[in-house]
């Protein structure tokens, strides 16, 4: 039978040293960091860490310009570890999650965080705070032979200015952990992307910013911020 509308080509982002990873869909966790959990209000030692999920398609690339979304007054920047899914699986136990990852990525999730407030307030879900045209940038990934996602330094500069620092070894749940909790969820499927949460220290952008990640070991990620979308 044939299309009735172009098909859209898959969502790709590269590969250090060559090649392109298929981006399948994006998983986020929330409140990874009992510091950011903190400066959100919440209580990091009576609620656990949870999931929420954003389309392939938010995905930008190092370099790019991103746009200011429309209805917002405060989107807020949150670097991320990004965790790339190779293999796929369901109930994976903790001590296998490893051999499903692919690589790692320096991320932003980037957030509407007025929008978010909002929805906090209503009860509502956080679609429209966290999901987001162009508001998952990830850098290059690096594949997952010899880095190790429980230690070095995550960094992010705002401007030149370091606005987040913290340890990957701050992480209320370590990679395999959330591995092995999304896959009692979910199947996880080859190309997915894992955000695994911010440490303390969001802030909101303005047009002109410049946003950098840094993770030791990794290739760093650094977007500017540009005007209203046009399109
Ligand atoms: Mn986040």
């Amino acid at each position: 039978m044939s299309l009735v509308l172009e098909p859209r080509p898959p969502v790709t982002t590269p590969v250090e040293g060559g090649g392109a990873f298929p981006v399948r869909r994006i998983f986020c966790v929330g409140r990874n960091y009992a510091d950011h959990a903190r400066e959100m209000g919440a209580d990091p030692d009576k609620e656990p860490p949870f999931f929420f999920t954003a389309w392939a398609e938010t995905i930008a690339a190092d370099g790019d310009k991103i746009a200011y979304p429309p209805a917002t007054q405060n989107y807020h920047f949150e670097a991320e570890l990004v965790v790339a899914i190779g293999k796929g699986g369901r109930d994976i136990a903790v001590s296998q999650a490893m051999d499903h990852v692919f690589g790692y990525a320096c991320g932003l999730d980037m957030t509407r965080r007025d929008l978010q407030a909002e929805a906090k307030k209503q009860g509502r879900p956080w679609d429209v705070a966290k999901n987001v045209e162009q508001s998952k940038p990830l850098g290059p990934i690096r594949r997952a032979d010899g880095f190790d996602p429980a230690r070095g330094r995550i960094t992010l500069s705002l401007n030149g200015e370091t606005r987040q620092e913290a340890s990957l070894s701050d992480m209320i749940w370590p990679v395999a952990d959330i591995i092995a909790c999304l896959s009692g969820f979910y199947r996880v499927e080859p190309g997915d992307l894992i955000y695994t949460g911010t440490p303390a220290g969001v802030a909101a952008v303005r047009p002109g910013d410049t946003v950098r990640v840094e993770i030791e070991g990794l290739p760093t990620l650094s977007v500017t911020i540009g005007g209203p979308a046009k399109d």
